[in-house]
């Protein structure tokens, strides 16, 4: 994928942003948010390319969009999911309605459609869910029933019903995935086709600007050129190919959500007075409260940039690295969002404050496109293959490399995350020793503590060799948050793997040496002296106006 210059996104950036300064002010998204309105006109807006014309970005150029790769989407993910993520969301499902068609089409459909999103800005949904089949889509049972006349084939009949579709009543096209003889596959259907209703917008905890709505499908007919690539059975293959890139949109929901929530809370810390004092001054608050959310979702971002430039380097099969990204990501948005409603005390739980919205919807983002739980499985299951098949070098080798190219320096942390990387192959290996992922539990921690090891190699080495230009924070700082990061990585790596490890049962009295838990004690040696620099450091990075 390519990618766009420096300047032409900052300048889509900076529109978005005005827009939003001018038209998404706090007062009315707070109105969006209580009369659960679905703002059709902001979208319309936002499409409409005089305008802004936000489609566009994830149009090829042959087509006549920007042809912006994973890197532009994920900084206009974290800029719209800062500004308001039921908004965000309404775009999103555009940018994912299409991808069906990008990865799939024939060009000749390829052409006509994206022609059609550019020229007409037509708001898109994609129709997977269904009520039985959420995580597993493989259960799906919408059918598509070929049509014949004069014994050839002229088209589809759908029918079956989809769940929780985002913009399912506003889109003006779908792509729907069905089964037909063949196998899934994906179908794109016009607003008003015969037979084709939607359910009222679902009452929903957040994201509550967004519309999402169950489809019903009954004897809907489709021409056959609406079958995605002319050939039946490859949906869940297209579906797949594109995790990667789209599990980093809603990393990027996460980090947009989770940033903007503790942006407010540090800057209210600064401002609230208690026991004679700002808040910002207080460990007690600062340690527990932000700066380790701080440090968390600057992990993801190191891990989401580290992807996205790979995706946009034309490297396939990325659908576990996109896993690790959104499990991160999210989960630390989510936390960051709950730790600033009681940063902000009382405040906080009120609506005015704005904490509490972003609270409710940041929560989806652990939801949708792959449940947490989902993901854990995703990256333990895909880096357990990959285990077995270097017999065990995959982390060792990345361990030494990490350890290799720090050459020792403690500054962000390298030697910790490569001690987290060799305690997670020993854990690995102890765990087909045993046989312990037969305890499905044992299987979903091996993908959170690889999760935690993975997001701690990449920051301790990108925040010393290509700090993020995407926020204002100093190399300085990031490699100090990254040394927090590594340290926390190694401990629970070890100290949570030895817990899980004995849980179910491991035979070998040395696990604890070969996961070097004392190591990981020894570690946290300076942790707080770090935190109090990253505490200081936030201040500093968003004063109040
Ligand atoms: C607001 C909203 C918008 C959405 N937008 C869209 C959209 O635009 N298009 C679309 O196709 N879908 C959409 N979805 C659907 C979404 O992707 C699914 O809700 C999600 O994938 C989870 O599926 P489910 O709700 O059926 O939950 P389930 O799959 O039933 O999961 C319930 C719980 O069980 C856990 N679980 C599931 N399987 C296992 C397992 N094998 N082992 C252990 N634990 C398991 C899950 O992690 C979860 O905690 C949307 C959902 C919502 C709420």
């Amino acid at each position: 994928m390519p990618r766009l210059d420096t300047d032409t996104l900052e300048m889509l950036l900076t529109t978005v942003r005005d827009y939003a300064e001018r038209e998404l002010t706090p007062d009315f998204l707070l109105k969006l948010d209580h009369e659960d309105t679905f703002p059709a006109k902001v979208l319309k807006d936002l499409y409409d390319p005089s305008q802004i014309g936000l489609n566009l970005l994830f149009i090829p150029e042959e087509a006549g969009g920007l042809g912006g790769g994973a890197h532009d989407i994920y900084r206009l993910c974290e800029v719209m999911a800062g500004i308001d993520l039921g908004i965000a969301t309404g775009v999103l499902a555009t940018c994912l309605g299409a991808d069906p068609i990008l990865v799939g089409a024939t060009p000749e459909q390829k052409s006509a459609w994206m022609k059609r999103l550019v020229d007409e800005g037509l708001l898109m949904a994609y129709a997977a869910t269904e009520p039985q089949a959420g995580s597993d889509l493989a259960a799906l049972t919408t059918q598509a029933i070929p049509v014949q006349e004069d014994g050839r084939l002229i088209g589809y009949k759908l029918n079956g019903r989809k769940q929780w579709i985002s913009n399912g009543g506003v889109a003006d096209l779908y792509t729907v995935l069905a089964n037909a003889p063949g196998g899934p596959s994906w179908f794109v259907v016009e607003k008003g086709a015969t037979g084709l209703t939607a359910g009222k917008p679902e009452n929903k905890h957040g994201i509550r600007a967004s519309n999402t709505a169950a489809l019903f499908f009954e004897d809907v007919f489709v021409p056959a050129d609406s079958l995605v690539g002319g050939v039946e059975g490859k949906g869940l293959a297209q579906a797949q190919a594109v995790f990667g890139y789209t599990r980093l949109m809603v990393a990027a929901f996460g980090l947009g959500a989770g940033w903007a929530a503790l942006q407010r809370a540090i800057r209210y810390s600064q401002t609230r007075i208690q026991a004679g004092g700002p808040l910002s001054g207080k460990q007690g608050y600062t340690h527990k409260l932000i700066a380790p959310n701080a440090v968390r979702l600057e992990a993801a971002r190191a891990y989401i940039e580290w992807s996205a430039e790979r995706i946009d380097a034309g490297e396939p099969d990325l659908a576990t690295e996109g896993a690790v990204a959104k499990y991160s990501a999210t989960e630390a948005g989510n936390k960051a969002c709950e730790d600033a409603i009681q940063a902000l005390g009382g405040y906080g739980y009120t609506r005015e404050y704005l904490v509490e919205k972003y609270k409710r919807d940041v929560r989806i983002t652990t939801i949708y496109e792959g449940t947490s739980e989902i993901m854990e499985w995703t990256i333990a299951r895909d880096r357990w293959q990959l285990h077995l098949k270097t017999k065990g070098a995959w982390f060792c080798d990345w361990a030494a490399r990490l350890a290799r190219e720090s050459g020792g320096s403690t500054a962000s942390g390298a030697p910790f995350a490569a001690a987290a990387l060799s305690a997670l192959a020993a854990l690995y290996e102890r765990c087909r020793l045993d046989r312990l992922t037969r305890s499905q539990h044992v299987l979903f921690r091996l993908g959170e503590l690889t999760s935690w090891a993975e997001t701690a190699a990449i920051f301790s080495e990108r925040a010393v060799t290509k700090p993020t230009q995407a926020i204002a924070l100093s190399p300085q700082l990031l490699q100090t948050m990254a040394r927090v990061h590594a340290r926390e990585a190694f401990y629970r790596v070890a100290c949570e793997g030895l817990r899980w490890a004995n849980g179910a049962g491991q035979g070998d009295p040395e696990l604890a040496s070969a996961l070097d838990v004392a190591g990981a004690l020894k570690a946290q040696a300076g942790l707080l002296p770090d935190l109090d620099v990253v505490a200081k450091g936030l201040v500093e990075a968003f004063p109040v106006a």
